[in-house]
């Protein structure tokens, strides 16, 4: 089952949310406000071919990674290393390759910033692209699902 993550355009907290035909909007709990919804049969069916809050098709993927964690890890190891002669770095190091590179990726939607997780098609969903972000987010341009050309 899909799983998505709604960022509520009030107060910035996310909202849970799974696709099913006839759940038309997501109310935000610490708000209350409501997002407007439209889930697809494919949405139903895990794939992520339109985006169920604004429409669009442009996507991308990246690393389902939370930040603040790798950050404090970092610092953590930083800190040991002077007792540890560095080995808590290496300890990071292989944790890094052997943990993190296997999380599973995360689908974001280019124009509302909604999440995406567990889809079927992540495969078909490229990398972040600066200039896609930066058409759609500040022009407004809509790429209809299609990979930037030149
Ligand atoms: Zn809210
Ligand atoms: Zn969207």
């Amino acid at each position: 089952m899909m799983d998505i993550q709604i960022t509520c355009k009030e107060c910035g907290s996310s909202v849970d949310i799974n696709p099913t035909l006839d759940a038309s909007k997501a109310q935000c709990e610490v708000c209350q406000h409501v997002t407007p919804v439209k889930f697809t049969p494919a949405h139903v069916e895990g794939r992520l071919e339109e985006c169920p809050v604004c429409s669009r098709q442009d996507f991308y993927k990246q690393k389902d990674f939370n930040r603040k964690i790798g950050v404090t890890l970092f610092v953590i190891a930083a800190i040991l290393s002077i007792w540890t002669y560095g080995i808590s770095l290496v300890v990071l190091y292989l944790l890094d390759v052997f943990l993190f590179r296997r999380l599973a990726m995360v689908a974001i939607c280019y124009k509302c910033q909604t999440n995406f997780r567990s889809i079927t098609n992540m495969n078909e969903i490229r990398d972040f692209d600066h200039e896609m972000n930066d058409r759609i987010v500040y022009s407004d341009h809509d790429f209809k699902g299609k990979p930037l050309s030149h």
